[in-house]
């Protein structure tokens, strides 16, 4: 298929919706169990207006989203498929990111480690070494749907999505993740906590999208983990998150916290208070319920069917202080 599009370079995939190719027939098909299930709707076929584009290089996407103020990119369409089903609109171009190399790596780099945004969020749990050194990072994007989901669902998904509740965003944020930005203007790199705006909306101009996200290997005894509470045992949204990061001293003492909470408003929000009651003391209890409260105190949540205001507020203490002693925990046994 060679492209024909307005602003589209020749050698670009584009094809009408007609004409999009088997893995991402094979995707929607998928689409119409998962979703009867999920939402007890049966599935709907889209129109034909959708074109497909399929660059191989950030260039060529840069290229293709300046050409169509309506193009949107994808890389699992793990929540793009689902929501064009519940009948958001098609946009002019479904611009796919998996077949750009840069988008789909995992590396480690020097002093960082560098994940696709288009990454697999399957591949993170194969790279024993990220595991090691990332353990919450590998847990939170492990939590994401079922084992299909994770052979799509990607980092960038995720957080472009920027549903409140995303799994990996809590865990991102508290290893200080930052965010390679492709434009029409270069590259730029922000923390991933500035991405999500609000529900559905991020910082990124309509022609930007992800690259690839940065974490720097942690130091010693340093350690994170994430915990989320879910009514039922797998494949739910999130109640309440916790990701929680943290470095001991020699003596066991905290010398760096970080906690940061899912679900409770309308962005990830951080609990500051825990590094001011934590860092130069040990874990004691008495120094995790002040957490608790802290934590608890912080988020800002809506009453819905999964839990009450209240109910999320008291879970959230409650899986900070968690994931702060899975953490403590982890960090002790890496050693100096
Ligand atoms: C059955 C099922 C279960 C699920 N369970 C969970 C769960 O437990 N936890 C959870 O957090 N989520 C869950 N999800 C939601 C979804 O799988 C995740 O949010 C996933 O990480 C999205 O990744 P993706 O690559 O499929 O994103 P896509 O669907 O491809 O894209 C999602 C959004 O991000 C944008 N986007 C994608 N890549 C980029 C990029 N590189 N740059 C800029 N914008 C980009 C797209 O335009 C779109 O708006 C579930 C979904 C399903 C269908």
């Amino acid at each position: 298929m060679t492209g024909t599009g307005k602003g589209v370079p020749a050698g670009v995939a584009l094809c009408s919706e007609t004409r999009v190719p088997a893995t991402l027939r094979a995707v929607l098909r998928g689409f119409d169990s998962a979703f009867v299930l999920l939402s007890g709707r049966g599935a709907t076929s889209f129109g034909c207006a959708m074109r497909y584009a399929a660059p191989t290089s950030i260039e060529e996407a840069v290229s293709v989203l300046a050409g169509d103020v309506h193009a949107q990119v994808y890389a699992g369409a793990t929540d793009f498929i689902p929501q064009l089903r519940m009948g958001r609109p098609e946009p002019g171009v479904a611009v796919d990111l998996k077949r750009i190399d840069r988008l789909t790596g995992l590396r480690r780099e020097g002093d960082s480690w560098v994940i696709g945004a288009a990454t697999p969020s399957a591949r993170l749990g194969e790279e024993e070494d990220l595991v090691a050194e990332l353990p919450g990072l590998v847990e939170a994007a492990a939590l994401i749907g079922s084992d299909q989901i994770q052979s799509r669902a990607s980092l960038g998904g995720n957080l472009c999505n920027a549903s409140p509740a995303a799994d990996s965003v809590p865990a991102m944020v508290v290893n200080n993740g930052r965010a390679v930005i492709a434009g029409p203007a270069g590259m730029r790199t922000i923390p991933v906590a500035s991405v999500v705006t609000g529900p559905g909306s991020t910082s990124l101009a309509a022609d930007e999208f992800l690259v690839e996200f940065v974490f720097d290997r942690p130091p010693p005894r340093t350690a994170d983990a994430y915990l989320r509470f879910i009514p039922r045992t797998e494949m739910d949204i999130a109640v309440v998150g916790a990701g929680a990061r943290l470095t001991l001293d020699e003596a066991g003492r905290c010398r760096e916290v970080s906690v940061a909470l899912g679900a409770v408003a309308p962005t990830v929000v951080m609990v500051p208070a825990a590094a001011g009651i934590l860092v130069g003391h040990p874990l004691t209890d008495e120094a995790l319920k002040r957490v608790a409260a802290e934590a608890s105190a912080v988020c800002n949540p809506i009453d819905d069917k999964r839990g009450t205001k209240a109910y999320r507020r008291q879970v959230a203490g409650v899986l900070a202080v968690r994931a702060l002693r899975l953490a403590a925990d982890r960090a002790a046994r890496t050693g100096s």
